[in-house]
């Protein structure tokens, strides 16, 4: 049985996914940042499904729970709150509890708008928000080819995986 004093490689590895439903009239918040768009997402908060599902991936690596738990949507603090600041907050447990982060790969599931020419923004955006390089973060784009809730334009979904290392394994 794994436990303390087994050989670990120090690495943690968490999945994050997220939904929300869109509807009519713009700007679409993404990835922290605003989109000139069509429709919006509709949330608790400021309903950005990116940085929900980067944040979820954070707690998920370093098992700190997920994103309903630090940021209950029956807290009226939570409504229209900056998914920016959930997630400095949720990435400042994550070092709090020793880990830093190596990279992390995400996809965003959107019929519209395009996101190639956004990306760079995107990127951008979240290596600032969590601290790191650009070049540690992957941004990928799937349209829905027209099925379903993401193909129909109900909804907007995003995945993220993240992959943490321990401070302390880093440091011997
Ligand atoms: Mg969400």
């Amino acid at each position: 049985m794994l436990g303390e004093g087994c050989a670990t490689t120090g690495l943690r590895i968490g999945i994050g996914h997220d939904t929300h439903r869109l509807e009519a009239g713009g700007p679409l918040i993404l990835g922290g940042v605003c989109l000139t768009h069509d429709r919006h997402a509709i949330g608790h908060s400021d309903a950005d499904v990116l940085l929900h599902a980067v944040t979820d991936a954070l707690l998920g690596a370093a098992a700190l729970g997920d994103i309903g738990e630090l940021f209950p949507d029956t807290d009226p603090a939570n409504g229209g709150r900056d998914s920016g600041e959930m997630l400095l907050i949720a990435a400042q447990q994550v070092a709090d509890a020793g880990f830093r982060i190596v990279n992390i790969d995400c996809i965003v599931f959107a019929q519209r708008p395009r996101l190639t020419p956004r990306k760079p923004a995107i990127r951008q955006r979240l290596a600032e928000l969590l601290g790191i390089p650009p070049e540690r973060i992957g941004i990928k784009a799937k349209t829905g080819e027209g099925l379903g809730p993401v193909g129909t334009e109900v909804a907007i979904e995003a995945q993220c995986v993240a992959l943490l290392e321990s401070v302390a394994s880093t440091a011997e």
